[in-house]
């Protein structure tokens, strides 16, 4: 089985270096799958799960936004931040996810507040759903 080096780097260090048989990341333009072979590009991330096919088994990483840069034999996922499903505090999502709700509901929010809270509920929303499908 042909395989393609990922890598997932954040400003805190990797969290993730394997050969996988495929990856596929939600991208700004949609959900993009890449193969060993896929042609060398650039892509711009969302909030989202990483998914990673890896001795025939998925595995989930939750990624905060970032960039996919794909070369020959090397994917290299760069991201604001990144979690493996089983590194995920769960309690600590829900936290967030309920502070972020809380700061929404608040209708004194100014355009700046109401996009942060709305990214921080996006994070603690695909921290959560990532983290239920451990590796
Ligand atoms: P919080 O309000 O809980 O800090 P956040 O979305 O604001 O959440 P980030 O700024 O995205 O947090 O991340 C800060 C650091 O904390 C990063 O290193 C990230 O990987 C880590 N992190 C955030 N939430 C979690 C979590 N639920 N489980 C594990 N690590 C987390």
């Amino acid at each position: 089985m042909k395989t393609i080096n990922v890598s997932v780097v954040t400003p805190d260090g990797p969290v993730y270096d394997s050969d996988v048989e495929m990856v596929s990341t939600k991208a700004q333009s949609g959900e993009l799958g890449v193969l060993p072979g896929h042609i060398p590009m650039v892509a711009p991330l969302e909030i989202g799960a990483v998914r990673l096919k890896k001795d025939g088994k998925w595995e989930f990483i939750a990624v905060s936004g970032g960039f996919l840069e794909v070369r020959p034999d090397q994917v290299t996922i760069l991201a604001q931040s990144a979690e493996k499903s089983s590194d995920i505090d769960v309690e600590r999502a829900q936290r967030a996810r309920e502070r972020a709700e809380q700061r929404l509901h608040d209708h004194k929010l100014d355009h700046i507040d109401f996009k942060r809270a709305e990214l921080a509920l996006q994070r603690a929303i695909n921290r959560l759903a990532v983290s239920e499908r451990k590796f």
